[in-house]
């Protein structure tokens, strides 16, 4: 790390003590600035880096409600509204019982970037609470869900804040959150994205991020002349992400061999077919059961818990060509990265937000792997939301075909300003490089044009 780095993390350290994730997703950010701030100084007079590390706002509040059995429980509620410069805030809600002010300042800081490199006009956002949607009946949700936008509401809307699901909020949750904002506003309006397909939802939304990040991992095959057909791929998560991640897989010839939640693994050295992903989605979006039922109901099929002692995780350590971490941050380590070089995996592609450590990207960039970041590869969920919201907009929905074009078309876009930004600035195949710089500059530019605000 440069000495103007050092020094600028040290001063991000000083400001948000007791932060490691959010303190991460900068320090990975600026390894790769660096060589922009050397580049243009006009960014680092300006302190853009100093104003992109600190949120616009940050909003925390009460969240009370009451269960079945009419005890009174309280969550507490966030949105982190990090950066405008190009466009409203906008990403997802996060409920998860593991959720702090350290992880969703780390999402919305990756979110700003993420979105500028979609070439939509979205700003960076990002919400949610500690509540555990796991275990709690469709009433609990729904009473939860209203009291949450009962406060959130007041702070959102189609031109300031639009936001969308992530881990804990699929599409009944988004349901209820849209119901009880229509009902205080007294207004039908694009304010969330990933809704009902009846109610202003678009086609291919649910499937975007999983089918936008298999199109990254296929184009970047490309640049070395091969394909995604009858490559093994290692998938983890077993959510919306991860099952979108395996139908694109097994519809362009891949064999997915894994999928996990957050009790173990599953691993079916004879490939997940359509007929065990139908099996998959049913337990996992309709029963809400565990991923240890897949091994019991197909016998091909192995299932090891989940040691959180255990100094790798094996799910990582099986033979294939193909990863596609899909289910959180920081699950794979150093050590795990270790174990896909030495397996011959040849792409690592990101479905979720932060997956790798940064010692663990600093293996699979050393063995010189096609390696994506989520920020990138990841990218395709925010950008249909864009798509969503300009239907909303136009109030006029697309095919599903159309739809899905464009996906593939800003996934290809993505993919070559990585690629192109990546040699602009010296380091030719780092998509680390191309994505941070890729993101920031259209930001930073915005910014420079804006004023000091
Ligand atoms: P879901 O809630 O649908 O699924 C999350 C999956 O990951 C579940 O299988 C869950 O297991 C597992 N999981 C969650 N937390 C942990 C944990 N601490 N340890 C082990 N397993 C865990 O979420 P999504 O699929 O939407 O999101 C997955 C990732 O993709 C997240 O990083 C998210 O930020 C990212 N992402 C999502 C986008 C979207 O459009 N949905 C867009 C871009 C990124 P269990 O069922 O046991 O909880």
């Amino acid at each position: 790390m440069s000495d103007h780095a050092k020094s600028f993390m040290a001063y991000v350290k000083s400001r948000n003590p007791g932060e490691p994730e959010f303190l991460q997703a900068v320090q990975e950010v600026v390894d790769s600035l660096t060589l922009v701030l050397d580049r243009y100084p006009e960014y680092r007079s300006a302190k853009i880096l100093e104003r992109m590390v600190e949120p616009e706002r940050v909003i925390m509040f009460r969240v009370p409600w009451v269960d079945d059995q009419g005890h009174v429980h309280v969550n507490r509620g966030y949105r982190i509204e990090m950066n405008s410069a190009i466009g409203p805030y906008k990403g997802g809600l996060r409920f998860h019982p593991s959720v702090t002010l350290s992880i969703l300042k780390f999402l919305a800081f990756e979110q700003v970037f993420k979105n500028s490199l979609t070439s939509l006009p979205m700003g960076g956002g990002k919400g949610g609470s500690d509540f555990d949607p796991k275990g709690k009946s469709d009433n609990e949700v729904m009473r939860f869900c209203q009291s949450f936008m009962s406060e959130l509401f007041r702070h959102i809307g189609p031109d300031t804040d639009v936001p969308a699901g992530d881990i804990g909020v699929g599409g009944r949750e988004i349901g209820y959150l849209f119901g009880q904002y229509k009902r205080l506003r007294n207004e039908f309006t694009g304010v969330l994205t990933g809704k009902g397909l009846n109610w202003g939802g678009s086609l291919i939304r649910p499937e975007a991020t999983g089918y936008g990040c298999v199109y990254f991992a296929a184009e970047m095959l490309a640049t070395r002349g091969q394909t995604l057909a009858g490559k093994t791929c290692l998938v983890s998560g077993s959510g919306n992400v991860a099952q979108y991640t395996v139908e694109k897989l097994i519809q362009l010839g891949a064999k997915p061999v894994t999928l996990s939640d957050s009790t173990g693994y599953i691993y079916d050295p004879a490939g997940i077919d359509r007929k065990k992903l139908d099996f998959v989605m049913e337990l996992k979006n309709v029963r809400r059961g565990r991923i240890a039922e897949y091994a019991e109901e197909f016998r091909s099929a192995t299932y090891t818990p989940l040691d959180l002692n255990a100094d790798a995780n094996p799910l990582w350590n099986h033979k294939a060509d193909c990863a596609f971490p899909s289910a959180t941050q920081n699950e794979i380590n150093r050590k795990d990265a270790e174990n896909l070089v030495k397996n011959g995996i040849t792409v690592v592609a990101e479905g979720a937000n932060m997956p790798t450590t940064i010692d663990g990207v600093q293996v699979l960039l050393d063995a010189r792997i096609l390696y994506a970041p989520g920020k990138a590869a990841n990218a395709g969920g925010v950008a249909t939301s864009g798509l969503e919201m300009a239907q909303n907009s136009m109030r006029l929905p697309w095919t599903r075909e159309e739809v899905d074009e464009r996906l593939r078309l800003i996934m290809k876009n993505i993919h070559k300003t990585c690629v192109d930004v990546a040699e602009r600035f010296g380091t030719p195949g780092n998509y680390v490089h191309g994505a941070n710089i890729g993101g920031f500059l259209k930001v930073a530019d915005a910014m420079m044009d804006q004023g000091v605000v």
